[in-house]
């Protein structure tokens, strides 16, 4: 089920082009130099990480662009430096899976979300999707909350945008994050087509990025959350679910059947693999064994100390003793070493840490690809079974901290951070200060000292007087950022008496271009004073400023 999206054409025409060529030129005039990311970090320092995440892009989609020369920008970054065409995303495949894990370097038994909606048996507590959603959220970096609007079909323009501010937010912090979530909405909605034409945005996007950074030492990181497969029908799952479980349902949403009377888990998974909406249903045989019911037989899954052995009754639907797999147990790797070129990758593996996670239902039903589930937005693609296409993403990596060289072809993806990188993106160092700047404008000057990060000092002073101000950030998305301050003004009463002033200022960065609006009120009279600049700030630290209506600035900043 494909349908053409309106507005990835949009963001394909005259304004992208438009936008792009001013991007281009002020990215070249204020950042001269070949990209270079990645490059040497100076012997004993460590360079800073920008990791961008795709999300819902199967690494079949990604690497059909990538190979066929589509997106050039990223194939010249990362060429030289890995590529992991195979790291799997954790079952039940989703943001709000992958995510939470994937920030704090838990594993899949962790208590964090494993769908949308979740029942504790302990407890005996619900979990709502609007709960669910607040929690994925609270683990973003705060600068990064406004991207969740970015994620909305259209907003391609905008997150490339935010894109090119984030050589800013490496001068601020260590790791840097970065959220491409638009690819989720145009797979669900709109299918592969318009995924593809948006990550060729973000393409166009990064070729920029990169001519800013220059040939600033830093370690790139692109991956996909999970993967996203097109359907032709969707079945109604959970309707299923609550008809065959009837009374005996205490809480119920896919793949999650929480049953009143646990001991009719069997007979009620047994029942639930006859349907045709369901092609697996996985229950608790006992402590170590796993038994997954379909249409053809039972495939079992023995746990047994960290490792887990895989047996069928009746043919093998996941094709891996055609592998030369002989039923001996295997580590989570070990599967994924065998099996992550596969249809279906590290089963076993997928089916057991999510059911060995106490939130999981009593039974763990599960449909794939081609079939998809019945959602109110997902009519074209669908994440939700364990297929490649839902699972199986691509990663690459490259940078003076990255060594290709120790890094395996295939890993579980909620481990990158904690075991491949080997960074902490919960607790990212943050620089000690704010840039500091001397600006030379109309006979003014106009100096900024920063005493720490957030915070600033500054001082205008001209023939026409002096102001001295204190400023806190507010508010700072990728974007924006929102300063107010106190301060003193010699623009009192009677004229040149100092009186104390109140400020504000709101920047919108694009690139190397800043646009302020800037107001001063004096705090006795709350007369306001207002003025607005656009400014370039160069590579070597030069600034050209034009102030509103015409004064011309220059400076440095450091
Ligand atoms: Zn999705």
């Amino acid at each position: 089920m494909k349908t053409d999206c309106p507005l990835a054409d949009i963001v394909t025409s005259k304004p992208r082009a438009i936008l792009l060529a001013i991007l281009s030129i002020s990215c070249l005039f204020a950042f001269a130099g070949r990209a270079q990311a990645g490059a040497t970090a100076a012997p004993g320092s460590s360079a800073p990480y920008l990791i961008i995440h795709l999300d819902a892009i199967p690494s079949k989609l990604f690497f059909e662009e990538y190979d066929a020369g589509r997106l050039p920008n990223i194939k010249a970054a990362f060429e030289d430096g890995k590529i992991v065409r195979h790291a799997v995303s954790p079952f039940f495949p989703g943001t709000e899976m992958l995510y939470p894990r994937l920030k704090n370097g838990l594993d899949v038994e962790a208590q964090m979300p494993i769908t949308w909606e979740m029942y504790d048996r302990e407890s005996g507590e619900t979990t709502s999707h609007i709960q669910t959603i607040l929690k994925l959220f609270s683990y973003l970096p705060r600068y990064s909350l406004t991207q969740i609007i970015h994620g909305a079909p259209g907003m391609d323009l905008l997150a490339g945008c935010a894109l090119l501010n984030t050589p800013r937010m490496l001068d601020e912090y260590r790791i840097v994050e970065f959220f491409w979530f638009i690819t989720d909405a145009y797979g669900h909605v709109f299918g592969e087509e318009s995924q593809k034409k948006s990550i060729a945005i973000l393409d166009e996007f990064f070729g920029l990025l990169l001519r800013q950074l220059g040939s600033k030492p830093v370690n790139l990181v692109l991956y996909a959350d999970h993967g996203m497969s097109m359907f032709e029908r969707d079945y109604d799952a959970e309707a299923a679910m609550s008809e065959i479980a009837g009374d005996n349902v205490e809480f119920l949403y896919y793949p999650n059947l929480h049953l009143r009377d646990p001991s009719l888990a069997q007979a009620t998974a047994e029942r639930l693999a006859a349907r045709d909406e369901l092609d697996f249903a996985f229950y608790r045989a006992d402590e170590s064994l796993i038994v997954g019911v379909h249409k053809n037989g039972q495939v079992m899954f023995r746990s047994e100390g960290g490792s887990i052995s895989y047996s069928c009754n009746g043919p093998d639907p996941f094709g891996y003793f055609r592998l030369g797999y002989q039923g001996q147990p295997l580590s989570d790797q070990q599967w994924l070493d065998l099996t992550c070129k596969e249809r279906f990758p590290a089963v076993p593996v997928q089916i057991v840490r999510y059911m060995d996670n106490p939130l999981s239902g009593d039974i763990v039903a599960v449909l794939n690809p081609p079939k998809a589930l019945k959602t109110a937005v997902g009519i074209a693609g669908c994440h939700a079974g364990f297929a490649d296409t839902d699972c199986v993403v691509g990663i690459l990596m490259k940078g003076p901290d990255i060594d290709p060289s120790k890094i395996p072809d295939t890993f579980w993806l909620h481990r990158l951070h904690r075991d491949i990188l080997e960074i902490d993106p919960g607790n990212p160092e943050t620089a000690r200060r704010e840039r500091n700047s001397l600006m030379v404008s109309g006979g003014r000057i106009e100096l900024q000292a920063s005493p720490a990060h957030r915070w600033n000092g500054m001082l205008s002073a001209g023939s026409d007087g002096w102001t001295v101000t204190c400023e806190r950030s507010l508010a700072r998305s990728l974007i924006t950022q929102i300063w107010t301050g106190l301060g003193i003004t010699s623009g009192g009463e009677p004229a040149g008496s100092p009186t104390p002033v109140a400020s504000s200022r709101l920047n919108f960065y694009l690139g190397p271009l800043v646009y302020e609006y800037k107001n001063l009120i004096l705090l006795p009279s709350g007369k306001r004073i207002s003025s607005s600049s656009l400014r370039v700030e160069t590579k070597c630290g030069v600034i050209v400023e034009w102030s509103h209506p015409n004064r011309i600035g220059l400076g440095i900043t450091w």
